[in-house]
């Protein structure tokens, strides 16, 4: 016989939330893995002492990482879902009946004490410290690498050319983040003005690119966004998601949102590593990325650090169209000359062009009546630019083929595994947050789900003795 469902008011209800919530549950698994038993005391500077209680950020935090976890980052939605959901509640430590808080608050915060705080630095730097504590990190290898996630700015709100409108750029009337682009552009000049000043650059940040060339078209909703049709079907305004990832785990060490050109990805390469090393003592022994690092300046900048750059390099030997390269000529490390096929010398004047190369050139008289001349240059004499950091990307050249730099050629897919895994099943494709800080925050967030989802699989089947044990 056919059953039916027959509903039943009760007068009285006993139910217990921690009953009720499965033992295998993720939630469950994120919490023994998550501790905030320090937020309070780090954000007591922040809170007047007197006055209305506000939201506890306990709460907030633990929503908003849900929230990251599960895909749902629309602050409206998730206070609907936490409302609904009993294993949001139970995580949340709402109860049945606590009250979740209103959507504007978590704005409020983020714009005001979360930001002066860096509250969400200091969550994803607790979560990495306890991933570390567990033996998931093992510092010894690296990898890093950036994906395109497009921001919250529509094409309809596009001009040309890399200034803003002068109504739209006076400080008093714009909005948040076209003051920050504005102090971006501040802190650029700055450095320009260091540099010409002849500063020796020790208090600025060292970058491992050239500086990018004047933007053909800004967004007015948000201007530090770059036009790129990189990893998009149609060009768009986007950040990039830059990662630092820790090889043994693929433990997310570091996280970084820049404007999605390749020339401000490379940049944050020091920047990473840098904040790496001072918040948690780890400088990784080699560093694996794709061949967007392969720049002298990055090998250089890595090799001074002992930081073994397993990155193809950046090398145009297969553009020749049929002249001849510079491996056809010989370099003479004690004269400081190259010699050409023809036996002849390029010298150099010592002036290094700011893209860092040393210009070594041919004389007239030799190339003129040299038979070959039409494979070598068309011009009245040839000329080789010679890398400042050539002999460290002669050492990478060598390196290329050994076993090591193969296994991180490998190991650094784990990188786009992460970004596969942010998109698709986070759902982090477009932001909703805007600014350099806005989209900062949602990949600190989101980088924080991702490294808390390990550590809890991780707490919940511990690894093999022999996974970590060093290699
Ligand atoms: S053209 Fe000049 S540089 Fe080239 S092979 Fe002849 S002499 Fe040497």
């Amino acid at each position: 016989m056919m059953g039916r469902l027959v509903e039943r008011a009760q007068l009285f209800y006993e139910f217990s939330l921690e009953r009720h919530m499965p033992a295998e549950h993720l939630l469950r698994r994120l919490d023994a893995a998550l501790d905030l038993s320090w937020l309070r005391a780090e954000l007591a500077p922040f809170y007047s002492a007197i006055g209305r209680p506000s939201i506890d950020p306990e709460l907030m935090i633990r929503m908003l990482l849900v929230g990251y976890c599960y895909g749902v980052r629309s602050e409206r939605r998730l206070c609907d879902e936490v409302h609904l959901n009993l294993g949001y509640r139970w995580f949340c430590r709402l109860g049945l009946d606590g009250a979740v808080p209103d959507h504007s608050t978590f704005s409020k915060a983020r714009h005001g004490r979360f930001r002066e705080a860096e509250v969400f630095r200091r969550v994803f730097e607790r979560v990495v410290g306890a991933c570390m504590g567990v033996g998931l990190v093992g510092g010894e290898g690296f990898a890093i690498d950036a994906s395109v996630i497009e921001a919250d700015a529509s094409y309809a709100q596009r001009v040309e050319g890399p200034t803003l409108p002068p109504e739209r750029a006076d400080p008093a009337s714009a909005t948040r983040p076209v003051r920050e682009y504005l102090a971006a552009l501040d802190v650029a000049a700055a450095r320009v003005a260091g540099a010409v000043d002849g500063m020796d650059g020790q208090d600025q940040p060292e970058r491992l690119a050239a500086e990018p060339a004047p933007a053909k078209s800004l967004s007015l909703t948000d201007p530090a966004a770059a036009w790129t049709s990189k990893g998009a079907r149609k060009a768009s305004f986007a950040y990039a998601v830059n990662y630092l990832v820790d090889l043994k785990r693929a433990i997310i060490v570091d996280t970084q949102a820049s404007p999605a050109r390749w020339t401000e990805e490379v940049a944050t390469t020091a920047l990473m590593i840098e904040r790496t090393r001072e918040r948690f003592g780890l400088q990784p022994s080699r560093l694996a990325a794709d061949s967007a690092y392969g720049s002298g300046r990055l090998v250089g900048w890595l090799m001074a650090r002992g930081i073994e750059p397993h990155v193809p390099l950046l090398d145009r030997v297969t553009q020749t169209k049929g002249v001849l390269t510079r491996a056809a000529f010989t370099f003479d490390r004690e004269r400081d000359v190259y010699i050409c096929p023809a036996g002849h010398e390029l010298a150099t004047s010592g002036h290094v062009a700011a893209a860092g190369f040393r210009q070594y050139r041919a004389k007239p008289t030799a190339c003129g009546p040299c038979a070959l001349k039409p494979r070598c240059t068309s011009g009245v004499a040839r000329l080789i630019g010679r890398n400042v950091h050539e002999d460290e990307r002669e050492h990478v050249r060598q390196i290329a083929g050994t076993p090591a730099f193969k296994r991180s050629t490998r190991e650094r897919r784990k990188v786009e595994m992460l970004f596969a895994h942010l998109k698709r099943n986070l759902g982090l494709r477009r932001l909703r947050l805007r600014g350099p800080t806005g989209a900062g925050d949602e990949f600190l967030l989101a980088a924080t789900a991702q490294n808390l989802r390990r550590l809890a699989r991780s707490l919940a089947a511990p690894p093999p003795a022999s996974a970590t044990a060093p290699a």
